[in-house]
């Protein structure tokens, strides 16, 4: 995580800063992007199930709403802390702008090990949180969504409880709700079925087949679990992955199926006790070294750093994770020549899709499956285009390609708005 004095938050303001003097941006221009636009602090007490009264650290953070209402999930994590949903809020606001939907960005977080609450107390957790950041959010003002250790039930809570304070119901408050009370079919795949069509994307634009290409996947969360699915329906060998437990190596390719099915058979099942044939027992730290083409880090961020960049073996990473590669990794693996295909344009399909909700939460109009995938495609297809396009054209990487589009477009609005009063 954010340990080893790194900080995810001076990282981003760093690639930001470069970026703008690239872009000619005098600094009062840019200026004010390098500061969230509101931070809250919450402490949420919670009755737990033996009677003691806990009291959790939540934070809600808008980043900028510049470019429209602030959006960005919600974390429940015993690593949450203020810097890093500072940056986690930061890259929703370039991760919006370099898709290009009306979004600024925000971020929110628990300090909490949501797999040790009960479910009451998980409910409570949720209900008494939402309440309490209430004031900021709205379907016109912020939008959380889910984030890591958070789900479509949760989001449901959310749903209800801003619902219960206004007195009527408001479905767009939050995106990734269950389908049943107004989620867009699709929103629980987007993020990963994003990934697997940016890494479709990279393959292409390198000329390298589909068929027989070999990954690995750190990360079998909701990202990481999807799109480790459809790249193996896509014929891409998936060799490895992981979670918290350590990983699962198979030189001939792993059963996916089979591998998720195991995963989600039973509360707590972990790769740990996944046994197959053939399979081998890794650690994290060897399958971001193992040898592949392609690495997807889809776990949480800082995993790939100065200490270990140098193993990566992949010629290809696409970073289903928000942050997982440190600034000095990033350097290091530029000069071993590693394609690295950004967060804020890789993980971006989920919030697409958040987005492709919102606008049916508001218009009560409702889209088929194929319809939000169709969506999807064309969005992560033609921002994937404009971000090689600029690459290529200052002759940088694609992270700075992308936050290239990014902050130009955040800037600019900024500048049209003008700053009042
Ligand atoms: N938490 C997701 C992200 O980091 C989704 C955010 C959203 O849908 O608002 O992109």
């Amino acid at each position: 995580m954010s340990g080893g004095g790194y900080n995810p938050y001076e990282n981003m303001l760093s690639i930001v800063g470069n970026a703008a003097e690239r872009l000619g941006y005098q600094q009062c221009e840019y200026e004010a992007i390098k500061y969230p636009e509101r931070e809250l602090k919450v402490s949420i007490p919670v009755y737990m199930d033996d009677g003691r009264l806990q009291v959790f650290e939540g934070y809600r953070i808008q980043h900028s709403t510049s470019r429209g209402p602030a959006k960005g999930g919600i974390r429940f994590h015993p690593a949450v802390n203020l810097d890093e949903v500072k940056a986690l809020a930061a890259w929703m606001t370039f991760k919006c702008a370099v898709v290009n939907i009306p979004y600024g960005g925000a971020k929110g977080g628990i300090v909490c090990d949501p797999s040790r609450l009960s479910e009451r107390e998980l409910r409570h957790l949720t209900r008494r949180f939402t309440a309490m950041i209430a004031p900021m959010i709205g379907p016109e003002q912020d939008i959380p969504a889910p984030d890591v250790g958070t789900n479509a039930n949760i989001m449901g809570w959310i749903m209800d409880t801003y619902s219960m304070l206004k007195g009527h119901c408001v479905p767009g408050v939050v995106t990734g709700k269950p389908v049943e009370i107004g989620g867009a079919l699709g929103r629980g795949e987007a993020t990963g079925r994003g990934v697997m069509l940016t890494t479709l994307n990279i393959l292409r634009e390198l000329k390298i087949p589909v068929k027989g290409t070999t990954a690995l996947v750190q990360g079998m969360g909701n990202v990481g679990s999807t799109a480790a699915k459809l790249l193996h329906r896509e014929g891409v060998k998936i060799t490895g992955v992981s979670d918290v437990s350590g990983g699962v190596f198979a030189e001939e390719g792993l059963d996916i199926p089979d591998v998720v099915r195991y995963l989600r058979a039973k509360k707590g099942n972990l790769l740990s006790g996944y046994e197959s044939a053939k399979v081998r027992h890794i650690t994290n730290e060897e399958l971001l070294a193992a040898k592949a083409d392609i690495l997807i880090p889809a776990a949480l961020e800082n995993q790939i750093h100065k200490g270990n960049a140098k193993s990566v073996q992949a010629k290809v990473i696409v970073e289903g994770a928000n942050g997982p590669t440190t600034l000095d990794a990033d350097e290091i693996l530029q000069e071993k020549g590693v394609v690295v295909v950004p967060d804020i344009l890789a993980n971006a399909g989920g919030v697409v899709v958040s987005y492709f909700e919102w606008v049916q939460n508001i218009q009560s109009l409702y889209w088929t499956e194929e319809y939000v995938n169709e969506h999807l495609k064309q969005i992560m297809d033609q921002s994937f285009e404009s971000v090689v396009q600029i690459a290529k054209e200052n002759g940088v990487s694609l992270r700075m390609g992308a936050y290239l589009i990014a902050v130009k477009r955040v800037v600019e609005a900024k500048k049209l708005r003008g700053v009042w009063p």
